[in-house]
Parts: C-alpha cells; sequence; structure tokens
C-alpha cells in the first residue's frame, strides 16, 4: 500500500507531465496561430481544455493517449484505487509507479500480457 507522501509525489509527477503535453500544445497553438483570435492564456483557464477543438486538432494521438492515461491515474488515486495491479490486484511496487505513474499492471502481469501472441488480447471466459 502506497503511503500518503509516495501518493502525493506521484501525484506531483502526473500533474507535471500533463503540464508538459499542455505546455507542448500551447507552443504548437503559438506557432499555428490557430488561435489569431484568442489567448493562449484563456485556452490554459479553460477547464474543458480537452472538449476544445484546437486541442484535439493539435494534440497527436500518442499524446492524447497518454494524457488520458494520466487522467484516468488522477482519478484512481481520487476514488483510493491507485496502485493495484489491475490483473491479480496486488500493490504494484512504488518505485514502478514512479518511474510509470500511469502503469495498470505489475511486472508479472504486464509481461505475461506482451508474451500473449499477437495484438489482440484474448480473453478467456472464466465461470464459476
Ligand atoms: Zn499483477
Amino acid at each position: 500500500m502506497l503511503r500518503k507522501n509516495e501518493l502525493l509525489e506521484i501525484r506531483e509527477i502526473l500533474l507535471q507531465m500533463k503540464k508538459d503535453i499542455l505546455k507542448t500544445l500551447g507552443e504548437r497553438i503559438k506557432s499555428n496561430d490557430i488561435t489569431a483570435q484568442r489567448e493562449i492564456g484563456d485556452i490554459f483557464d479553460d477547464a474543458d481544455l480537452e472538449q476544445t477543438r484546437e486541442f484535439n486538432l493539435l494534440l497527436g494521438t500518442r499524446e492524447r493517449q497518454k494524457l488520458e492515461q494520466i487522467e484516468s491515474a488522477l482519478l484512481r488515486m481520487e476514488k483510493g484505487e491507485y496502485g493495484f495491479c489491475e490483473d491479480c490486484g496486488e500493490n504494484i511496487p512504488v518505485g514502478r509507479l514512479k518511474a510509470m505513474p500511469f502503469a495498470t499492471l505489475c511486472v508479472k502481469c504486464k509481461s505475461e500480457r506482451e508474451s500473449v501472441e499477437g495484438p489482440a488480447i484474448l480473453y478467456v471466459e472464466e465461470k464459476g
């Protein structure tokens, strides 16, 4: 189980990652001058930033996915579900979380999933 200060530390890492993505986005908006009628500052103040058209236009798929993972990790923190492996329910080691704050699997389950052949993961229906 993560200690509160560890959780806060990881939360900071996540928020910083999010900030970095938004900063890149802001610079991209600036250089593309798409929002000529809008100040960059207004965009950063916008709580619904993710919903804005500019955002979806300028953010690459990979960045958007990363942002979603960050958001989802922050949400799990709020619910008190953060730091547990999705597959086996074990605690994910804090060192792994610090390196990969949006990890949802422990190393063991991650490598098991990766060893499953093909990109499509086959879900075996469990009875009982
Ligand atoms: Zn696991």
